[in-house]
């Protein structure tokens, strides 16, 4: 039998649910991208029913909905941001008090994904299959709070009519305007929806010197998903940045000494924001534009940088 990851019990549960019987006839590697199609589409409408569109959505307006009938903000463990509780009449949703208004409506829109994984009919909710693999559930839970906070048919408007092209200046606005992490954002952007073609990443820059990618924080776009954004970018021993780590398997990576240098210049121009936090380079016959900024993190600093290839008018 193939083996995939829509092989699991839930996602043949959600797809009975939300395609139908004729859910037998689609490969199974089709089951989880026809199932996310079918649930976006019912959220876009509740969306777009309770919001008229406009940004920030309030995953609130789902409760009703979804059964949810209280969300408690309460002193959860450490481990937990959220947690979807089953009662009778519905669900309670319990998020962490003292985490920042951002992360909280992520957990809210996160704990309503779960609620695709039970059936609603019954006095309880109730989970009718028997094992799901962890991180099916809580990648999918990821994806609806995704659609949920940014719907996909507001974007393309907000973009549009705003005329945000790929830069951490627009990024922070529509973090702002849609109240949602620069992280989430960048997922829905880039990775998901492809509105934006570029490459965002995040860096970390330790005490010493060492600046280290933060690999689940890489965001690639249609033309960069054969780029390799190395694991280390500066070694601690290294003086100077070094073109000649490893780049995927036995290659040198040629941008490495770009990326460095825009990081370090990223650093060093953290204080004073009238300085410049772009820069160029050519690869592969094409300009690219390289911008960092810090963002300083307990006693780490947390470097974001956007890479995109300069059209020749611009
Ligand atoms: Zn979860």
């Amino acid at each position: 039998m193939f083996k995939s990851k829509s092989s699991d019990p839930s996602i043949e549960w959600l797809a009975r649910s939300w395609i139908g019987s004729t859910y037998t006839l689609l490969d199974r590697r089709d089951l989880l991208p026809a199932i996310r199609r079918q649930i976006t589409e019912y959220l876009e409408q509740k969306l777009v029913l309770y919001h008229s569109d406009k940004p920030p959505f309030y995953p609130e307006n789902l409760f009703k909905d979804r059964k949810i009938i209280k969300k408690i903000e309460d002193n959860l463990s450490s481990s937990h941001s959220g947690l979807l509780i089953p009662v009778r009449g519905g669900f309670l949703i319990k998020i962490r008090s003292d985490e920042p208004n951002t992360r909280k409506r992520f957990s809210i829109a996160h704990e309503i994904g779960h609620t695709f994984f039970f059936d609603l009919n019954p006095e309880i909710p109730t989970r009718i299959f028997n094992r799901t693999r962890y991180w099916v559930e809580e990648d999918f839970a990821n994806f609806i709070a995704g659609v949920i906070l940014l719907p996909e048919s507001s974007l393309r408007k907000t973009l549009l009519k705003e005329e945000f092209s790929p830069s951490l200046e627009s990024l922070a606005q529509l973090a702002q305007l849609y109240t949602v992490s620069q992280d989430v954002l960048c997922r829905r952007l880039v990775k998901q929806l492809h509105l934006w073609d570029c490459l965002l990443f995040k860096s970390v820059i330790e005490s010493d010197g060492t600046i280290k990618t933060d690999s689940s924080s890489v965001s690639k776009g249609t033309s960069y998903e054969s780029w390799t954004i190395p694991k280390l970018l500066v070694n601690k021993n290294q003086k100077a940045p070094s073109s000649s780590l490893p780049f995927g398997k036995n290659r040198i990576n040629p941008i490495q000494s770009f990326l460095v240098s825009a990081i370090t210049k990223a650093t060093s121009n953290s204080r004073d924001e009238k300085k410049k936090d772009c820069s160029e380079f050519h690869y592969g016959g094409n300009t690219y534009s390289i911008q960092s900024r810090i963002a300083m993190k307990r006693k780490l600093s947390s470097c974001i940088s956007l890479i995109r290839r300069k059209l020749p008018s611009s």
